[in-house]
């Protein structure tokens, strides 16, 4: 009797290394990994990378996918009127950056 890893269904299985009940939950399981390597990835690149709170300017941890540090993150109707603003002021920039 073994456990799927990924439905946490029992199944029975000659195969000792067989740790998913089916095709389909080891296919989930593959792609749910892939998922998570580019999510890891996404995060590994960005450590070389000072992000900063693009409102108050402190240093963002690699785990925020946010502009916004977990401070400012609190208020967000706030922050957006806020960033709108300073959308407003630099317009010219943002056009040219994008
Ligand atoms: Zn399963
Ligand atoms: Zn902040």
């Amino acid at each position: 009797m073994k456990s799927c890893r990924w439905c946490e269904e029992i199944f029975e299985s000659n195969i000792s290394y067989q740790i998913y009940c089916s095709e389909k939950c080891r296919e989930d399981a593959t792609k749910e990994k892939i998922a998570q390597r580019y999510i890891q990835s996404r995060r590994q690149k960005r450590k070389g990378k000072n992000r900063l709170c693009k409102q108050c300017g402190e240093k963002l941890s690699i785990y925020n996918d946010e502009p916004l540090c977990n401070q400012c993150n609190i208020n967000p109707g706030d922050v957006k009127k806020a960033l709108k603003q300073v959308k407003g002021m630099s317009n010219d920039k943002s056009k040219r950056n994008r």
